[in-house]
């Protein structure tokens, strides 16, 4: 089981978060979004391999979200 350590309530078990995903690119808001940009802000993820930046939820403890850098390829939570 994967544990992650809250910034606020220490180190937790996974099933007590949600994973938020990657974080993403906002259009210009002075330039609008047309389809094609808001289609690729809902749906295109770079889902690497690898290490990567993550949003979680402590959904079943503080309710807050932050952000963790964690390798897809074993789960393993970076400094
Ligand atoms: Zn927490």
């Amino acid at each position: 089981m994967l544990v992650i350590a809250c910034p606020f309530c220490g180190p937790r078990a996974e099933n007590e978060f949600l994973c938020g995903g990657e974080p993403v690119r906002r259009p210009d808001a002075a330039t609008g979004a047309d389809g094609a940009a808001l289609a690729e802000l809902l749906y295109a993820r770079d889902n690497v391999r690898g290490p990567q930046d993550e949003f979680w939820w402590h959904k079943h403890g503080c309710r807050a979200w932050f952000r963790i850098r964690r390798d897809t390829r074993d789960n393993r939570i970076l400094p």
